[in-house]
């Protein structure tokens, strides 16, 4: 395996970076998971986008344009052969000092992995996924805006083990306000009565792009959405549920809390969602060029 390292393909032995480096002593740095379907990437542009944003939010000047971090990508996906995975894309502070400050750091590094990706089994899009809500809140947008994607994930962290440990796979994560956020990879949708609800980015979840994807296909399909507040009751009473992200893609989920949504089985509205998601896939994507 080939690993896109500040300009060069490497080893995958050979990728290594210093041990000052603040993305690794703090999480001071920003990423990206990206999907590559059929030698397409997929939403590149707004991946970048919001890498940037991050990177903006948290006074880091990134080392590449967008256009050189649109070419590192596909060079990497391309020194590896490979036509389906999942690009993860991360910039760090770079080395510095043992203290906080980022005064002295760098250069930030520029890595990229391309590798193969199946978050879950597929029988669990068939199925669907059971999900329980955690004690571990997310943390509050005055403290770190969850809309940035920062390598500190030990929030999310924190709530994945704790959902484990009793036994499930994915995490439902509230705010201070005990409103929906989001899960610790996933954003979460509802279907309630025909509506698409969705909780707005203020509920404290990251502006997901396949969230963004999937409200562009429910209006394809005519169906109406709504990014609104939700509690853990609405999830509890819905008639369909289901989490989006680019490594779960769309999963739909069957048990909140112990409680059926709907009849426990995946809803029919979710399917046509899926569906659709999985032709967008294969033909909206950018193709990888030398
Ligand atoms: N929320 C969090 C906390 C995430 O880390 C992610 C990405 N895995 C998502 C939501 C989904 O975002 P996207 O669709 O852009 O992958």
């Amino acid at each position: 395996m080939k690993i896109y390292l500040n300009g060069d393909l490497v080893a995958k032995e050979d990728a290594k970076i210093s041990v000052f480096d603040h993305g690794l002593l703090y999480g001071d740095g920003v990423f990206e998971g990206i999907r590559l379907y059929n030698g397409c990437v997929f939403k590149l542009e707004e991946h970048l986008e919001r890498l940037e944003y991050s990177a903006k939010a948290i006074l880091l000047d990134l080392p590449l344009k967008r256009e050189q971090f649109k070419k590192a990508v596909c060079d990497t996906c391309l020194a590896n052969d490979l036509q389906n995975g999942y690009v993860r894309l991360v910039v760090t502070r770079g080395p510095g000092h043992l203290g906080l400050t980022p005064d002295g750091c760098g250069p930030g590094n520029v890595i990229i992995i391309a590798d193969d990706i199946q978050l879950y089994p597929e029988e669990l899009y068939k199925n669907g996924l059971k999900i329980i809500s955690v004690p571990t809140r997310r943390i509050n947008a005055s403290a770190l805006p969850p809309a940035i994607k920062s390598l500190n994930y030990l929030n999310n962290i924190l709530a994945k083990i704790e959902a484990k440990k009793v036994g499930y796979q994915e995490a439902l994560m509230l705010n201070d306000k005990g409103e929906i956020a989001e899960c610790t990879g996933d954003n979460v949708f509802i279907i309630s009565k025909g509506v698409i609800f969705t909780p707005p980015l203020d509920a404290g979840s990251l502006r997901g792009i396949t969230r963004g994807a999937v409200i562009d296909l429910a209006e394809e399909l005519g169906f109406p959405c709504r990014e609104q507040a939700l509690t853990r009751y609405d999830l509890w009473t819905a008639d369909e549920c289901f989490l989006t992200g680019t490594a779960a893609e769309v999963i739909p989920c069957v048990e909140v809390d112990h409680r059926e949504v709907g009849n426990g089985v995946p809803g029919a509205m979710t399917q046509q969602l899926i569906d659709l998601f999985r032709q967008k896939v294969l033909t909206d994507g950018e193709h990888l060029t030398q």
